[in-house]
């Protein structure tokens, strides 16, 4: 790596690994589970389930039918739909007493309703054992298909998140099978189903975008009445991953915030180990309140 891609200080933390951590850990292999927090070795993984109380669990297997190039998880052909599932991560978020749950998934293309069902199942079983817990949804694009998305909405989720990862022109580098486009309509279609669920995006940067590009990326996301975004610094999981052009100062966080915060977002998360899923019980709280 060249010189001045060298890791900065501030993104170099260790991570906790404590007691209850590796007891949480050795759940989620019992109840044959996958999170993000795990796969994409977050360094939030101690403040999120320990503080926070809050995880997000990947559904649907640990197999995705796309291959994004950013990203850790496992393509290939995926393994059966499980229905057992959706009350296995209810049961966990009861165990971990999570007070605010992400549920994501792998991309299922291969299923009509690229999981939908499954989805709306894991909301209803955790609402079911924990009703006080809120639940975000990130699930893929559900190739467009707004009769699986209304599976999914008929669940309630409390927010609904879909990223579009990065700026228009490096998408299709980026996420090949996806458009930025299909991504925003989504999103839009959310809040003509359901106005009062709050919608949410993430971007990466230091992928080669531009500023102007990410500025752009916020109005097209305010123009499709999205009120929560995140920015988060891309880190390369594995060398065969797309390489990191730039990591961007903390200074420059604060001011992508401030500009999302003026454009209209009604909340706003930005920084270097900002993950689409930080901070989201605070987003609940306050998207509920405005
Ligand atoms: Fe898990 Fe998201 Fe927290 Fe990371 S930021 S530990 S992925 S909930
Ligand atoms: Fe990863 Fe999601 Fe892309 Fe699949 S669709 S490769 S899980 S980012």
């Amino acid at each position: 790596q060249q010189e001045h891609l060298r890791k900065p200080e501030w993104l170099k933390i260790k991570l906790n690994t404590n007691k209850e951590y590796t007891g949480l850990k050795k759940m989620m292999r019992e109840k044959r589970l996958h999170t993000v927090c795990e796969e994409a070795k977050c360094p939030n993984i101690h403040e999120c389930w320990a503080s926070r109380k809050t995880a997000t669990f990947m559904i649907l297997g640990d197999v995705c039918t796309r291959g994004c190039r950013f990203c850790a998880v496992k393509t290939g052909m995926p393994t059966e739909l499980d229905w057992q599932e959706p009350e296995r991560v209810a049961e966990s978020v009861e165990l971990m007493g999570l007070r605010h749950v992400v549920v994501t998934a792998v991309a299922r293309d291969d299923l009509k309703d690229g999981g939908a069902a499954v989805f709306a199942e894991t909301i209803r079983a955790i609402r079911r054992r924990v009703p006080f817990c809120t639940v975000e949804v990130l699930p893929s694009d559900m190739k467009g298909d707004y009769e699986s998305l209304h599976t999914l909405m008929d669940a309630k989720p409390d927010i609904f998140n879909h990223n579009i990862e990065t700026v228009r022109r490096l998408t299709k580098r980026v996420r090949a099978r996806a458009t930025y486009d299909r991504s925003l309509q989504l999103l839009k279609r959310v809040k003509e189903i359901s106005p009062n669920t709050p919608t949410k995006s993430s971007i990466m940067v230091g992928l080669g975008e531009e500023k102007e590009e990410i500025i752009q990326a916020m109005d097209d996301l305010l123009a499709h009445d999205v009120d929560i975004m995140t920015i988060g610094q891309y880190l390369q999981p594995t060398k065969k991953h797309l390489e990191v052009v730039r990591y961007y100062h903390p200074d420059e966080f604060a001011e992508l915030k401030e500009i999302a915060l003026e454009k209209g977002f009604r909340h706003c998360e930005a920084g270097p180990l900002v993950r689409s899923s930080y901070h989201a019980d605070e987003q609940v709280n306050e998207a509920a309140r405005k």
